[in-house]
């Protein structure tokens, strides 16, 4: 609510610590740089991105967080249960200063209904992956991911660009808002439809898209004058996807990529067709069973235009969403005939344990981030992609919150750049500490079968015994916060995944730690691939070093 005193939320920057130490000041800064404006879709409500991904379960626990982080002692840990600080112990240095569970449930109960009446009861937040651990990063988090994933259609089916071409996607909210530039960014034409008129506002004042189409056909005419002048360009659209989908089909509409990311993960966050916008937010609380229903319905519409898409010839992919599952419950047998995109796309990078590495600098200067940019090129001078992504990111990406970048690294190389990070740190290069961490969504941090883990060659997908792994061996390795949730990016039931986050300021204990963590945790990517039977991780972990028993 507007009279809520702690609004708007800031991180404070710069180098006077307002906790004990960096190792703790620097959980506080990120806690609250996630619910600054500038990064939660809906800070009033503890909302930071994906649906209903919250950083604190209520204000009353948020301050608790807030007081608790400032007299904490590097030789303790806080637990957070679901957003809530539950208890401080005596540990040790080597310790991660907080521990996270958020959303978990027991598997016969692990679905939306239950988890919301446990919600209702103030028992439970949703912690979607980076909301409730406290490492988002703004729409930048997913720019690489969505620029790599772009790049592979663009390798697979269109000569390595997407110059004149279009893709249709839908859903410009925190992680969605990503797909215009990506698109962009790969040099080709992007229709986004959005039924929410302020997030196609926020994504062109970011910069993540180009221009507002006054209508469907208004957006149709830029596309193909941009396609045919093979010009770059993104144009959002405002309308559901669940109508607009099956109308392009109908007028035979020249799509060449067709996507989605709207909240499907999550029924009550996706608006069906025939709810007027405005009255979505009163109609879902006043009967979230008959709402959930509409919404697989409407779901079931769009994806049997994602499928009719791909009948004529269209690259089409599921992102993330789950909304496929949604539309096979809403009727549509065809649901899951296009991929999703990680098998597509991703799964070789994951063999060689790269995944979205990020980072964010305490002091909340850009000058920071533009030092560590320099510092990842001169690290990986061979890696072209790295540097047009890098490049291109320094010009095109603005900051939401403290300064941050991300770019995909992978087994031995994840470690290099902490440590440099940490030495730029302790020698005054760098104003203050930064923090490194990542994704839930990587290489060997998620059970998820209808994302990270859909069609492993050997059928393991819904095998979570490697998330768990992930988040032992961060907690024992050194990582300064670890995190285990349940439901992130796909919704309750269909996933299990890990966090941590590194300090690194610029001490010799940060680089001992950051050395083994930023070793170890990339390293769980590429054994878990190796066990499902990828000759690429074995590959890697026989030229890398990565030791696996059942090899020896
Ligand atoms: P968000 O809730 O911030 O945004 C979703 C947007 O979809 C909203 O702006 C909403 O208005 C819009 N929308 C809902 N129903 C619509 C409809 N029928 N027609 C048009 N627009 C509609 O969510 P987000 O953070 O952008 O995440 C989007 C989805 O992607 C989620 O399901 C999330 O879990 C998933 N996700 C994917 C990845 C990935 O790597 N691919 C990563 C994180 C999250």
């Amino acid at each position: 609510s507007t009279d809520n005193p702690r609004l708007p939320v800031h991180a404070p920057t710069g180098t006077e610590l307002s906790c004990g130490s960096w190792q703790t000041e620097a959980p506080l800064r990120m806690l609250m740089n996630n619910l600054d404006p500038a990064n939660a879709e809906r800070p009033e409500d503890l909302v930071v991105y994906g649906g209903t991904g919250k950083a604190a379960r209520s204000w009353e626990a948020y301050d608790a967080l807030v007081r608790t982080l400032r007299t904490l002692a590097d030789d303790e840990t806080m637990l957070v249960q679901s957003g809530k600080p539950v208890g401080v112990m005596k540990t040790h240095a080597w310790a991660p200063r907080v521990l996270i569970a958020n959303s978990n449930l027991v598997g016969d109960w692990a679905n939306w209904e239950e988890f919301r009446r446990l919600e209702d009861l103030g028992l439970t937040m949703y912690g979607q992956m980076t909301a409730g651990s406290w490492i988002y990063i703004g729409t930048q988090g997913i720019l690489q991911g969505t620029f790599e994933t772009f790049a592979a259609v663009a390798d697979k089916k269109f000569g390595g660009t997407l110059a004149g071409t279009i893709t249709l996607t839908a859903g410009l909210g925190g992680m969605g808002g990503a797909q215009p530039l990506a698109v962009t960014m790969n040099d080709g034409v992007a229709i986004c439809i959005e039924c929410d008129e302020s997030r196609i506002e926020r994504r062109i004042e970011h910069r993540y898209l180009d221009v507002k189409a006054d209508s469907l056909d208004h957006a149709l005419e830029l596309a193909v004058a941009a396609r045919d002048e093979r010009r770059p360009l993104s144009i959002g659209v405002l309308g559901n996807a669940a109508s607009i989908l099956p109308e392009l089909l109908e007028r035979d509409a020249p799509i060449d990529v067709v996507t989605d990311q709207t909240s499907a993960h999550d029924p009550l966050a996706y608006l069906p067709v025939g709810v007027p916008f405005e009255e979505w937010d009163a109609r879902r609380t006043a009967d979230p069973a008959g709402f959930t229903k509409e919404a697989q319905a409407s779901m079931a519409a769009h994806v049997r235009a994602m499928v009719e898409f791909q009948d004529r010839g269209a690259e089409v992919f599921d992102y993330g969403n789950s909304i496929r599952d949604e539309a096979r419950k809403g009727g549509y047998d065809r649901a899951f005939e296009f991929p999703g995109f990680v098998p597509a796309y991703i799964r070789p990078l994951f063999c060689e344990g790269k995944g979205p590495f990020r980072w964010a600098a305490l002091s909340g200067d850009p000058a920071d981030i533009a030092a560590t940019d320099r510092a990842i090129l001169e690290l990986f001078p061979d890696n072209e992609r790295l540097r047009k992504w890098i490049t291109m990111a320094g010009e095109r990406v603005s900051f939401q919150g403290l300064p941050a970048r991300i770019c995909w690294l992978g087994y031995g190389e994840r470690h290099l750049a902490g440590l440099k990070f940490n030495e730029m740190v302790a020698s005054g290069e760098l104003k203050a500490p930064v923090v490194i961490g990542r994704d839930h969504l990587d290489c060997g941090s998620v059970a998820s079968p209808y994302r990270e883990t859909e069609a492993m060659l050997d059928g393991s997908g819904a095998i979570a015994d490697w998330a768990i792994l992930n988040a032992l061996v961060n907690t024992a390795s050194g990582a300064s916060w670890v995190s285990f949730h349940h439901g992130g990016g796909v919704g309750m039931g269909r996933s299990l995944h890990a966090g941590q986050v590194c300090v690194a300021d610029g001490t010799a204990l940060a680089a001992e730690k950051i050395e083994r963590v930023l070793t170890n945790d990339p390293g769980m990517g590429v054994i878990r691939h190796v066990d499902a039977g990828y000759d690429r991780a074995a590959e890697v972990a026989a030229d890398r070093g990565v030791r696996i028993p059942m090899a020896e």
